[in-house]
């Protein structure tokens, strides 16, 4: 057998699931940080048996016995240390080379710096007076400093004190700045990234602390700041807890994805383990991909308002898309997993999530009770938002059996909504849907994208414009992207959110304005044409429904094409000759 490079060994210890492969020989329990069994080297029968993950060791309190992952197959199993490594490495899925040093990650000066920023502010959430803010902060949250210390929380003082520290370290400003952890001001100064924040570390699934989520005290903006993307932090590609909730994940077949790191502390806390968060942002396609990676099915357990439901339904559609089974759970109004955790316990947050529902079933359950099943129109409309679910639906069996519900809810035959959910996806020379997957604007020159900017721009004003158009236009109007973005941002208060192309569409909005105009003669066009451009897709999709339908059918979907004409004509007489003319009003 040839000799392991020491680095690779190191790659190996690093990568290795400590938890789980030791897991494999003894029943683990988590205590805090730490996982506790019977010592399986002394055969006793109380739980002094310690594995701890952070540091990649595990340790007997009676007998003594004690190593990294490596030991502990030496130990139990009577492997010699090459054998045990790639034994290690087998279960971690790393080849081991023959021959020949990788050389070691350029990255580490980034992790090392991170880890060493992580252990300084953690312990400046124990100890300095300057942090009794964040201490009576978490005591609010009724969170005491012992609970959260295994976890790692630390505070960022106010001062510039993080700079001599990590100086007296040997950390080198230029590693910090690209750690993220300094920001260079405009005159040139460094100063810390982040001053007078509760921090929670954010780790990678190897359990590296890589980057911060730094929640502000006090008064101030934004609520909570992230590290920015660095070499070895990327936001979108990181879920917090994921290095802990990836063992309980496995096991229980499923994974609980919440909102916030509040939310995540209180349900592991209350022994709920398999809890994830993205980082302050909508789901990525990464993130649900990493999901899948350890669970097949998904609880969303998110906020129950209108802000909540629709970051739901979009991580929903998300995780749809890479075949896993998503499931909601329900929140009463006003709470969210922390508050509920805090006041009815592990028992309450059980009960929510055993009454989960299918995410197709949820959205269901949510049209029928504002009313959409009633009319035609409104069946048609209630269609339009299950759609996207249905067409996100990447598993064969989930797709089908939404189209069936979803036809039998709307009372629409299952082969004319299974034809809607194909062509569409395919693309088949079909006209752009308004809900499907974003069209470059360029491809429809006859949108109203100044229809769609005007109700951007009022919405930017402020009150009462804001509630105003929030009111009678959904985001999912909005065809134009980056518009459509702004326009969710600003409904949800979360501007911070954007991604840079809708955060230059902002800022862009934001600098043109009303320019003089009257927001009240804006509000009235804009309105009104998005209107009528529903009704006429409405009066499209009847057309295309109508020769496949029975008689009868046929005769009542005439009489409602009529209808909804008549009301296209009221609501905006000028309606067609304005789009011939001049493209679109608003602007
Ligand atoms: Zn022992």
């Amino acid at each position: 057998m040839s000799l392991i490079p020491d680095d690779v060994i190191e790659q190996v210890r690093e990568a290795a699931d400590i938890v789980g492969i030791i897991g494999e020989h003894v029943e683990l329990k988590r205590t805090g940080s730490d996982f506790r069994a019977p010592c399986p080297f002394h055969g006793g029968t109380h739980r002094n048996f310690a594995v701890i993950p952070r540091k990649g060791m595990f340790y007997c309190f009676v007998c003594h016995a004690g190593g990294d992952v490596f030991t502990f197959f030496m130990k139990k199993l009577g492997m010699d240390y090459p054998t045990a490594v790639r034994e290690v490495a087998r279960q971690a899925g790393i080849t081991i080379p023959e021959r020949g040093p990788t050389g070691p990650d350029p990255r580490e000066p980034l992790y090392s710096a991170v880890a060493a920023a992580a252990d300084w502010f953690a312990r400046q959430l124990r100890e300095s007076p300057e942090a009794q803010v964040a201490r009576d902060y978490l005591a609010t949250r009724q969170l005491d400093l012992e609970t959260v210390q295994p976890l790692g929380l630390g505070y960022a003082p106010r001062s510039k004190a993080f700079l001599d520290a990590m100086k007296g370290l040997g950390v080198r400003d230029e590693v910090l700045l690209e750690a993220g952890l300094l920001a260079k001001r405009e005159d040139g100064t460094l100063a810390p990234r982040f001053r007078g924040r509760l921090l929670f570390p954010i780790h990678d699934v190897r359990a590296r602390v890589v980057g911060f989520g730094g929640r502000i005290l006090g008064e101030g903006e934004p609520k909570y700041l992230n590290s920015p993307d660095t070499p070895i932090f990327h936001k979108g590609k990181l879920l917090y807890n994921l290095h802990v909730a990836k063992h309980a994940m496995r096991k229980a077949e499923r994974a609980i994805l919440v909102e916030g790191y509040f939310d995540v502390l209180r349900l592991s806390l209350a022994g709920i383990e398999e809890v994830v968060a993205p980082l302050g942002t909508g789901l990525t396609p990464e993130q649900a991909q990493l999901v899948k990676h350890h669970a097949p099915h998904v609880i969303l357990l998110y906020d129950s308002d209108e802000p909540g439901l629709r970051a739901t339904f979009r991580a929903g559609d998300e995780l749809l898309r890479e075949g896993l089974r998503v499931s909601v759970a329900t929140l009463p109004a006003g709470e969210d997993p922390d508050t509920l955790g805090q006041k009815k316990g592990v028992a309450g947050l059980e009960e929510i999530l055993k009454d989960a529902v299918d995410v197709l079933e949820r959205k269901i359950q949510i049209l029928d009770r504002k009313g959409f099943f009633g009319t035609l129109p409104g069946r048609r409309r209630a269609l339009d938002r299950l759609l996207p679910t249905i067409r996100a639906a990447k598993d064969p069996i989930t797709r089908e059996l939404y189209i069936s519900r979803a036809a039998e809810a709307a009372g629409v035959r299952k082969d004319v909504l299974e034809r809607e959910a194909g062509m569409r996806d395919a693309g088949s020379g079909m006209r752009p849907s308004p809900t499907a997957h974003p069209a470059s604007p360029i491809s429809h020159p006859a949108l109203p994208a100044s229809a769609e900017k005007a109700v951007v721009l009022l919405m930017l004003e402020g009150e009462p414009w804001k509630s105003r158009v929030a009111e009678v236009v959904d985001a999912e109007e909005l065809e134009f992207p980056p518009y459509r973005a702004v326009f969710e941002s600003v409904a949800d208060d979360a501007v911070l959110a954007l991604d840079d192309t809708s955060a230059r569409a902002y800022e862009l909005l934001k600098a043109e304005g009303l320019g003089g105009r009257d927001p009240n003669e804006m509000y009235e066009l804009a309105v009104n044409w998005l209107e009528a451009r529903r009704l006429e897709r409405q009066m499209e999709r009847l057309d295309d429904q109508l020769p496949f339908e029975t008689p009868d059918r046929q005769a009542s979907l005439l009489a409602e094409k009529r209808r909804v004409f008549d009301e296209l004509r009221k609501r905006y007489p000028r309606y067609k000759i304005a789009k011939r003319r001049r493209g679109a009003p608003g602007t």
